[in-house]
Order: structure tokens, then sequence, then C-alpha cells
């Protein structure tokens, strides 16, 4: 895999709201510290599990662990948004919220950003990028492959 890409946000920009981070989801924030994509995947089914949770949404199982994920994705559904969506997007505007199918079998929501962001489409190599976050976590965002 390629060095992680860290990108800062927009000059201007307040900053982001501060994800919360659930007792199910601690590793998979602890590991964007690092600039690491972890997932949450069920020992019992072998399936990944996106947003982590206590229990496997397939099988219900709860012997669950944490693996690196590759990092890459294509675009399932894209939005560009002309105006904030909310307060806390003031001064990135206009901006892409996208829903991102991981190869692990996953659908993560974020953001296109970068370099022709705006001209991203359905059916799009992204690849994960990092946006720094207040108390040193970062929040995964893609930019085009
Ligand atoms: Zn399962």
């Amino acid at each position: 895999m390629s060095e992680p890409r860290l990108v800062p946000a927009p000059e201007g920009a307040p900053e982001r709201v501060q994800p919360p981070v659930s007792e199910a989801a601690a590793p998979f924030w602890d590991a964007t510290r690092e600039l690491r994509l972890v997932l949450q995947w069920c020992r019992a089914c072998e399936r990944a599990i996106h947003f982590p949770r206590v229990a496997c949404p397939t099988c219900g199982g709860d012997d669950l662990a944490f693996r690196p994920a590759a990092g890459t994705g294509t675009v399932y559904a894209c939005s560009t948004m002309p105006a904030p969506g909310n307060p806390g997007m003031a001064g990135r505007a206009p901006y892409v919220v996208a829903l991102i199918d991981l190869p692990e079998g996953v659908r993560m929501l974020s953001s296109i950003v970068g370099d022709g962001a705006l001209d991203v489409a359905v059916g799009d190599p992204v690849s994960i990028a990092w946006e720094p976050l207040a108390d040193g976590r970062h929040l995964p965002v893609f930019v085009r492959a």
C-alpha cells in the first residue's frame, strides 16, 4: 500500500465536529490516530462489518475483531453539496458526499476530496486519505485513484 495521504481541511473552514466514539468503535478510531483504516469482522461468518457494533448484523455473533483494510474503494453513489448541509460544513462548499464500496464488502459514508473531487462519478475508483481532527484522530475521506 502507498503512504497514507493527509488532506487538511480547507483554509478558513471551521473544525469538524468530533465524531462520537462508541465502545464498539473505539478500535476503529484509535487506528485513525496512526492513519490506519481497520474494519470490524465477524469471526463466525467471516464478514466485514461497518459501522462497528456489538454484534454481527448477519449472524448475531459477538466474536468480532478488527483487521486492516485495503484503503481502496469504488464510488457507489455521490452527491455534490452546493451549500453546507449543516453549520459544521461551512467554508467547505461545494463538497462531495459519497457512499464508497470497499473491497472487503462493506459500504462507507464519506467525502471525496482533493483534485477532481467535483467531477467524481459512480463507479470511479478511490483511495483513502485522512483529514486531521482536533483530538488527534483522523477522519477517513477519499480521493480519486
Ligand atoms: Zn457473523
